[in-house]
């Protein structure tokens, strides 16, 4: 277990350097953020097909209506199967390109319409590009179908000469991108915080699981593993291990704090060193640490403690010198608590002290 600040770092584009982070992060954003981009889609679509009420006051029921409320439908329909297709889209990349699409595929019918109705009103232009930075995409494809749909816009007006709108395209064409400037510069800077408030949390995770001193996992996050592997059962059979330093007192008076503090530290990445990543190691308290092996039964369990006594007691500790360990050794029972778990454990341990330390004691 480590916290390694490099893997937080940024580039130039406001992504993570570290492409697991960069994952990591998207994943993330796809529960907090991106779920709600199928609901905002929907909405879009809905809306943008009532605009064909205003389109009816304006221009009557001819057949110009007919083909526009046509081609709003459309639309919505897009908006309905994006709506079910994002439901079940697992990767990230996936969601937001589609997202794009779909955003630049209701515009496109958008500039369809204004073309039909020989019109280029800039107000439903300004929604579009804020539609465009409102559901949750990443920076870029934000900016890119903001500028796609500005210069689509202008080339409308340009190409096909659409009646003048006051005010003149020029000055539409400076609000837009006044619009799209201020928009991006938003988007960009929320998306820089976002990350960085990501790798705060990150850390805050790490700090409120590790203890300090050892590097290990703390009591409280040993509680809610071992709170998760009885709830579960997933690693059943498992078994606990509870070890105590022998005569620490004698090291910490004799040797100092700091040296008390280095046989800490030298004694759990001894013990690191000698278990499965998937076992979990943590500081009780003190002088005294738990290990927890999934799927072991209570004789594996036992040859692992005295693994880890012997290579505990072949380690050198600098200036304390050789340090040795007692170890309770104890099977979980269906139906126990942590506590009565744990207190098994103490007892167990507590008998290799009174036995003459540096032992191990396995129940039954
Ligand atoms: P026993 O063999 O019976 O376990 O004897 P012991 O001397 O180890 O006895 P005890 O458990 O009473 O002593 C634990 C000592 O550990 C007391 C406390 O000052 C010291 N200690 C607890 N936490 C720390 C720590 O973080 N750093 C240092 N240096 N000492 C600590
Ligand atoms: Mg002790
Ligand atoms: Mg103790």
């Amino acid at each position: 277990m480590e916290y390694n600040h490099e893997q937080y770092i940024l580039n130039k584009i406001c992504e993570f350097r570290n492409r697991e982070t960069e994952t990591e992060f998207m994943e993330y954003e796809k529960t907090v953020s991106f779920n709600i981009v199928r609901f905002l889609m929907l909405f879009m679509g809905l809306i943008f097909f009532l605009f064909a009420i205003p389109d009816f006051f304006n221009y009557g029921k001819g057949q110009l209506f007919y083909i526009t409320a046509g081609l709003r439908v459309i639309i919505l329909l897009v908006t309905i199967i994006a709506f079910f297709v994002l439901g079940s889209i697992k990767h990230y990349r996936h969601t937001l390109i589609m997202v794009t699409l779909v955003e630049l595929i209701a515009f496109c019918v958008y500039l369809l319409i204004l073309y039909i109705f020989k019109t280029s009103q800039p107000a439903p232009m300004m929604l579009f590009i804020f539609a465009a930075f409102l559901i949750p995409n990443v920076w870029k494809n934000c900016i890119a179908a903001g500028c796609i749909m500005l210069i689509g816009y202008i080339f409308l007006n340009v190409v096909f000469g659409l009646p003048k709108e006051v005010p003149p395209l020029n000055q539409r064409g400076i609000y837009l991108g006044i619009c799209l400037l201020s928009f991006s510069i938003f988007t960009y800077s929320r998306e820089n915080s976002r990350r960085k408030q990501f790798a705060a949390e990150k850390l805050l995770e790490f700090m409120s699981m590790t203890d300090r001193l050892t590097g290990i996992y703390n009591r409280s996050r040993f509680d809610y593993l071992l709170g998760q592997w009885i709830k579960n059962m997933r690693h059943d059979p498992f078994c606990m291990i509870l070890f105590d330093i022998d005569n620490f007192k004698k090291v910490n008076d004799t040797c100092g704090h700091t040296a008390g503090d280095e046989v800490l530290a030298g004694t759990a990445s001894v013990v690191a060193a000698n278990i499965r990543d998937d076992d979990i190691f943590a500081r009780w308290g003190g002088e005294e640490f738990v290990v927890l092996f999934g799927e072991t039964g209570i004789e594996r369990a036992a040859e692992l403690a005295e693994r880890l006594r012997k290579a505990v007691e072949n380690n050198n500790c600098g200036e304390a010198g050789k340090i040795t360990i007692s170890i309770g050794v104890v099977q979980y029972r269906r139906g126990e608590t942590v506590t009565g778990f744990i207190i098994r454990a103490d007892e167990k341990m507590y008998e290799a002290k009174q036995a003459g330390k540096n032992r191990i004691m396995v129940e039954g």
